[in-house]
């Protein structure tokens, strides 16, 4: 398998994939070490974890750089994902002893009873290129601590950080039989999926998920997924300062050339401040400076597979011919490097693929709204179900509008953020389960209950 660099379309290294027969070898490994690691004092597992928080601060500087050679990421950012997998760490480190021990329900009655959480078993954390430290963690760092042994599959995008991972983890003491990772394509997922696993955590595509989801049913395990979206943001026309809801709105759509879960993927602007925040939305996406991602001046880097470059051409051709107006870019620079023009298109509606099809790509529509309720009918048109974010100076006129969306998560004045503490979810086609806060540490273990008389 070729890895290639996204900004230069050079090739970085040539890895083998594993086959059928290597990932059939690497699971019985895991399963013979699983069960001496759920032995392991808790206190020693978080302890690892603690070595692992510490390497992604020293070795900081080679794993950004790699990071951003394979995914094209802007370098700033590399490092940013890696503080904010460090926070996470924190979150996990801190708080699984409280959610991973035993509770006493009763001690005084003639049975006392107390529920035990016992791991999973061996899982597989098939995963995700775009913050493939961010993903990763959410999965197999409160995996580990809850005892499980961890078959981890980057994605083929991710292949190089998935080994910084697998050797760091293995210099902060976790064992090589309890955690492995798995190199390859959608075949050697597939391979994942035909052995017998005690759970499957997905982060990825709706398609492939709903894929794995449908495969694996018959397994009677936990399948978690954490899929895609098209996550709205709506302007309400009391806000304090339209420049700056411009900004955070622009950021959270382009981020990573808007190649994050949560990326805004279309705005609604109420009719009144309407121009006013496409004046100040277009200005700035003016300028924001694409190019090489190791430099220090860029906004943003390429996308990080070649496949979507035709597809965001074709979104953006499409609405064109819908009747949008394109605002800034909507064109492939020439040259060599996967680079697409941060796009704004105005006069957006869902006639537009780009309104109601996942872009993940730096291209955003803006639509005009009478009201909050024509919003929140636009808003809520759609199958995804991830995000959803309100601008506005009134928290009631917001919450009114929050309470209507069928999201895991929702967000007023701030957009396209995730937290350690809270419950990350997908609704609807946007996935099934939560990873992070207390939920994503008890999604990695079973309850067993004690009746205890004597
Ligand atoms: P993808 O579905 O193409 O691939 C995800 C992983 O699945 C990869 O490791 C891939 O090799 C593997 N895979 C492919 N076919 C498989 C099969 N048949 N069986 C088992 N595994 C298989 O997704 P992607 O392009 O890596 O990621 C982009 C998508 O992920 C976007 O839709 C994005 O919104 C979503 N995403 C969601 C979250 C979230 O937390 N909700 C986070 C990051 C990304």
């Amino acid at each position: 398998m070729q890895i290639i660099n996204p900004a230069t379309e050079e090739v970085i290294e040539e890895i083998a994939e594993d086959s059928s027969e290597t990932i059939s070898k690497k699971f019985e490994l895991v399963k013979d070490g699983q069960s001496e690691w759920a032995a392991v004092p808790l206190e020693k597992r978080i302890a690892c974890i603690e070595n692992f928080y510490a390497f992604l601060d020293t070795e900081k500087d080679k794993l950004a750089e790699t990071l951003t050679m394979e995914v094209g990421k802007p370098l700033q950012q590399s490092y940013n994902e890696l503080n904010g997998a460090r926070k996470r760490l924190e979150y996990f480190i801190k708080n699984s002893a409280k959610w991973l021990a035993e509770e006493w329900i009763t001690e005084e009655d003639a049975t006392r009873e107390k529920i035990v959480y016992e791991p999973l078993g061996v899982i597989a954390n098939i995963s995700a290129w775009n913050y493939p430290y961010l993903v990763g963690v959410n999965v197999f760092v409160p995996a580990l601590i809850g005892g499980n042994a961890v078959l981890y599959k980057p994605s083929e995008y991710a292949t190089l950080t998935g080994l910084h991972i697998q050797q760091l983890l293995y210099r902060s003491g976790i064992p090589e039989n309890v955690f492995q990772v798995i190199i390859g394509k959608g075949p050697a997922g597939q391979a994942l999926l035909e052995l017998p696993l005690n759970g499957y955590f997905f982060t990825g595509s709706y398609r492939t998920g709903k894929y794995i989801a449908e495969h694996t049913a018959s397994q009677l395990v936990p399948v978690q997924l954490e899929l895609g979206g098209k996550d709205p943001l709506y302007v309400m026309d009391d806000v304090v300062d339209v420049h700056a809801v411009a900004e955070a709105a622009l950021e959270g759509a382009v981020y990573n050339a808007g190649q994050s879960c949560c990326a805004v993927e279309r705005i609604y602007v109420q009719e009144n401040i309407y121009d006013a925040f496409v004046d100040a939305f277009v200005a700035q996406a003016k300028k924001l400076v694409t190019g090489n991602p190791m430099d220090k001046k860029t906004d943003i880097g390429p996308v990080s597979r070649k496949e979507q470059l035709k597809f965001l051409a074709e979104q953006v051709e499409d609405a064109r011919q819908k009747g949008g107006t394109i605002m800034s870019g909507g064109v492939e620079p020439k040259g060599t490097g996967y680079y697409f023009e941060p796009t704004v298109v105005t006069n957006a509606n869902h006639g537009m693929k780009l309104m109601t099809d996942e872009s993940f790509g730096p291209v955003i529509g803006i639509q005009k709204v009478k009201d909050d309720s024509e919003a929140v009918q636009l808003m809520k048109d759609t199958p995804y179900g991830l995000t959803a974010a309100v601008y506005s100076k009134s928290f009631e006129r917001a919450e009114a509008v929050m309470k209507q969306m069928n999201t895991g998560t929702v967000y007023w004045n701030c957009c396209d953020r995730v937290s350690a503490g809270l419950p990350w979810s997908g609704r609807k086609n946007s996935g099934l389960g939560a990873t992070l806060s207390y939920h994503g540490i008890r999604a990695f273990v079973q309850p067993k209950a004690y009746h205890l008389r004597g």
